[in-house]
């Protein structure tokens, strides 16, 4: 999409792949080669050695749990709820007593070093994990790795963690695969790109390199084989594009892309202050997307009208018991009393899919993003969906101005949604027969992320006050391809026609409905797609914090009665293809990438 574009003529090595992180990087490679797990050494130790192995094995667990609490503490882990969450996992991973006890008995039985058990164990039970068809427990795969390397690590102090902390200068580093620890381990100012042979958008590597903004490529084929060692190269994070022995022409033509990326982020970042207003003083709510209360900081440092989407399960993920209706209470009331009155929509709980709860008996299901999710699973486990109605109600009973909202997830037929309404209305009651009783009207809102509900959305829209989009599974629903499987990313597609009827339809029975929309998944963050979520009548957006800067600098360049013919007339054609060139046209147009 982004300048650069005459490189195919030029006749130097090219290599493609998948790119999950923007910006440009030019400079050194670093290979990364990971220690295997499978090529510690083995050694016999005797009866009397089996203690002390044991106890070793004690302290390296103990300080690999100091080593991801220090990590969660950092500020780029903390301050995104997706990130803290890939290590809050670990820490779960390290604690893991069935890992523990396999070790230990091991050592007992086979009488053998730490390392060499340790090494075993991971591989044994990361093999187990990538065995399994669903995708959440590949990532699960790479996890164990991750903690196997960090304990054994710490078996033998002289061991380190492939480092990054030698290194002297800006490099890309090219790797087969990265995991989280990989990555914060790292210090950012040398590490200008990532590659990998391996991963998906929505890998921990992914999420991470996009939060602290470092450009990076997935599924680059013949990466290890091609690139070496020192070589200068210039990962394209925009096209997907790794280029090799570049000619100085090339190398000029990217150092002016680079510089012109740069001078934009600094651009985005001068919008913070101002209001999210088009040129044609249209005010667009841009709001923000959150998982659990640390997450507020960053909704109001990077200036968000609100908070558009509060993914409600990670405390559910969390744990390994269902949360109290006090914990919640507390939970959702200190995110609240943060927003000083701004909007809070909360979503009810949308566990299963790739969000499996062991608490509610996930493990499983042949087919978990099309099976027990969302408020099927709440319908039909009321004691857990009531617990978190009456928190959310006892939280509105505090505060009684109708900010805060309440969304119902993969809402898929009308009686759902009644279902849905009824029994809040009940627990409503109920608590009100306690003597907490909530004066004003709860908003409550669907999310329209399944093809039906987009289909049925103007019968929808008749009995909600808002509707939410949520464009990440309504894509992977509309177009059937998982959202989380690297070998049909190329099918996922945002702009597919399909999925531009659907969004138009739902904006249009919003408009007639005089019904709210909102569109809060990862399209809403991705400035590419600004003009064209603006263009076809949303006004209100809720993303990632992290990228409201870059969205708000977007809507501050554009026009709506200038762009609006143009996306209107994107609804013709016939390709997600077509539709992409003609958008890139528009976003060069007003300057944007
Ligand atoms: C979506 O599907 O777009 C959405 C926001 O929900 P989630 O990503 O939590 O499934
Ligand atoms: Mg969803």
């Amino acid at each position: 999409m982004i300048g650069c574009a005459n490189l195919k003529c030029k006749g130097f090595c090219m290599l493609k792949g998948l790119a999950i992180s923007p910006g440009y990087a030019l400079g050194k490679a670093y290979c990364l080669k990971h220690f295997q797990l499978d090529n510690v050494p083995a050694r016999s130790i005797g009866a009397g050695e089996i203690e002390a192995e044991i106890a070793r094995f004690s302290y390296a667990i103990q300080l690999a749990r100091d080593e991801i609490s220090q990590l969660t503490r950092l500020p780029q882990i903390r301050n995104s709820l997706e990130i803290s969450n890939i290590f809050n996992a670990h820490l779960t991973l390290v604690d893991d007593p069935d890992l523990k006890k396999e070790v230990v008995k091991r050592i007992r039985e086979r009488q053998l070093n730490v390392e060499a058990v340790v090494s075993g164990v991971a591989k044994d039970y990361s093999d187990f994990f990538r065995s399994l068809p669903d995708p959440q427990f590949q990532e699960k795969a790479v996890d164990v790795m991750d903690i196997g390397r960090r304990i054994l690590k710490n078996c033998q102090d002289k061991m380190h963690m492939p480092g990054f902390s030698d290194l002297k200068e800006g490099v890309i580093v090219i790797a087969e695969d990265l995991t989280a620890s990989d990555i914060v381990s790292f210090d950012t100012t040398k590490v200008l790109g990532l590659a990998t042979a391996e991963g998906t958008a929505t890998s921990h590597a992914a999420i991470l390199a996009r939060s602290l903004g470092i450009p990076a490529l997935v599924q680059v084929k013949n990466l290890i084989q091609v690139v070496e060692q020192g070589e200068f190269i210039i990962l394209d994070g925009n096209t997907g594009t790794l280029v090799i022995k570049p000619l100085n022409d090339v190398v000029e033509e990217y150092r002016v892309a680079h510089a012109a990326f740069e001078s934009r982020k600094a651009d985005y970042r001068a919008t913070l202050t101002q209001p999210s207003v088009t040129k044609d003083d249209v005010k667009i709510r841009l709001c923000a997307n959150i998982g659990q209360p640390q997450d507020v900081d960053a909704v109001i440092t990077n200036g968000a009208d609100g908070i558009g989407l509060y993914r409600t399960e990670f405390t559910y993920l969390i744990r390994r018991r269902f949360p109290t209706e006090d914990e919640l209470v507390d939970i959702y009331w200190d995110v609240v009393q943060r927003l000083d009155g701004a909007e809070v929509v909360i979503r009810t709980i949308d566990l299963g899919g790739d969000k499996i709860s062991h608490l509610v008996g996930h493990v499983g299901e042949k087919n978990p993003e099309m099976g027990w999710r969302a408020v099927r699973m709440s319908l039909d486990r009321l004691d857990i969906f009531r617990t978190q109605l009456r928190a959310i109600i006892r939280v509105c009973a505090r505060c009684d101005h109708g900010n805060v909202k309440i969304l119902f997830p993969m809402i898929s037929n009308l009686g759902e949604l009644r279902r849905s309404k009824t029994f809040l209305g009940e627990v409503r009651a109920e608590l009100a027969s306690e003597g907490i009783v909530v004066e004003n009207k709860i908003p409550i809102g669907a999310m329209i992320e399944v093809p039906s509900a987009a289909i049925l959305a103007d019968k929808i829209a008749r009995e909600v006050d808002f509707l939410s989009i949520g464009s990440n599974d309504l894509v992977q629903y509309t177009l059937a391809v998982d959202r989380t499987n690297s070998k049909v990313a190329h099918l996922y597609q945002p702009t597919n026609p399909a999925v531009l009827k659907l969004l138009h339809d739902v904006i249009v029975a919003g408009e007639t409905r005089e019904c709210p929309v909102s569109l809060c998944g990862e399209l809403a963050g991705d400035g590419r797609y600004t003009l064209l979520l603006i263009g076809l009548g949303l006004r209100a957006l809720s993303m990632n914090a992290i990228f409201i800067p870059r969205v708000k600098h977007a809507i501050l360049s554009l026009s709506i009665a200038e762009i609006r013919p143009q996306v209107m007339a994107m609804l013709e054609l016939d390709t997600a293809e077509e539709i992409d060139t003609a958008l890139s046209k528009l976003n060069a147009h007003y300057g944007l990438s």
